[in-house]
């Protein structure tokens, strides 16, 4: 039954992956109102619920098991629906476990290092999701739009050349690279919105006062650009889709599929890591054993030894008396 699950999940989001070596061109590639066949939101939203319950419980063993960690990067343009997947699909998930981190333009303090620096520094630890909301991908994406990004950052002549956005590829891909064998895997969504639909929401968000903290002159300053952010997309999908570390184009028209495609893609890499609850030595259950009794001498007048033994054995054999201490 579970495998059934994770069968099914890895063939839902296979349309969705860019294969190793794949030449993406976003707009012939990847359609934004695509739905998979799901006709009504109705059938998403339950499909959602059935995710986050399903994220909640892996999110248990992963941090239980303490050995990996889950790096989840997310990427859209202006109006994508970053901040609401984040909400939606992590809602089912202990907040303990998860670090979200948003990069905006950067500080003083991070331009004086190198630009994988403030990234590094908010990476999750072992047992832990952490989500970037923008990512180091935004370092080949605003920063190669509007190169005086890049004068900012100021670089050494010989790190500036021409050749600067393949060898930030090349080094992302080994970070990720190095980052994945020490036990970090790397999701990596795209929310991918069309541009009638980013329409919308600008306007949307002018029309509903409570939306217009939301709406910065900024985007529309952005959304001129639209063709280089595009073909800034698709190279650095051709580029940065690896093996270890694959892209996930997230059709974005419909909010409610977005967040479905995101918690299978995330519930997908958390099935392959198949993280266990610890199991402990015989000898400490022996340890565990000696202090039950202990615990159980402790019991005042009246009381069930165990409550939580008898509750058990309760449910599993009908109206069975407790063991209690004697009054
Ligand atoms: P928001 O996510 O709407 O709060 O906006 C954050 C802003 O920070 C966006 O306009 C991004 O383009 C900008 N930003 C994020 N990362 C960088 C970066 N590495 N260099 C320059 N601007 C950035
Ligand atoms: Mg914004």
């Amino acid at each position: 039954m579970a495998d059934d699950r994770a069968e099914r999940i890895a063939e839902f989001i296979r349309p969705l992956r860019v294969e190793p070596g794949r030449k993406v061109h976003l707009a012939d590639d990847f359609d934004p109102g695509y739905k998979a066949g799901i006709r009504k939101k109705k059938e998403g939203v339950e499909l959602l619920r059935t995710g986050v319950e399903l994220l909640a419980d892996y999110q248990r063993r992963l941090a239980a098991q303490d050995t990996y960690g889950v790096l989840v990067c997310l990427q859209a343009l202006d109006a994508g629906g970053k901040d609401g997947t984040i909400r939606h699909v992590m809602s089912g998930v202990n907040p303990q476990g998860v670090q979200v981190s948003s990069f905006k333009v950067p500080s003083t303090e991070e331009l004086d290092h190198d630009y994988l620096w403030r990234y590094a520094c908010r990476l999750p630890g072992r047992g832990e999701i952490g989500i970037f909301n923008r990512s180091h991908y935004e370092e080949v994406l605003v920063v190669r739009v509007h190169p005086e990004n890049l004068d900012r950052q100021r670089l050494p002549d010989s790190a500036r050349g021409p050749d600067v956005w393949d060898r930030r590829y090349r080094e992302i891909n080994d970070w990720e690279h190095y980052l994945t064998d020490n036990g970090f895997r790397i999701v990596k969504l795209f929310l991918n919105l069309s541009k009638e639909e980013q329409r919308i929401r600008f306007l949307k968000r002018i029309d509903v006062p409570e939306r217009n903290w939301k709406f910065s002159p900024a985007d529309v300053r952005e959304r001129a650009r639209w063709d280089d952010y595009q073909r800034a997309f698709s190279q650095m999908l051709s580029a940065t889709s690896t093996k270890w570390a694959p892209w996930y184009v997230v059709p974005a028209d419909h909010k409610w599929f977005a967040r479905v495609c995101a918690a299978a893609v995330l519930a997908h890499t958390l099935i392959e890591i198949n993280p266990q609850y610890p199991r402990v030595s015989d000898e400490t259950r022996r340890g565990l054993a000696e202090v039950r009794r202990e615990l159980e001498r402790e019991a005042p007048k009246g009381a069930a030894l165990d409550p939580y033994a008898a509750s058990v054995s309760k449910g599993e054999s009908g109206n069975r008396k407790p063991r209690r201490r004697a009054p």
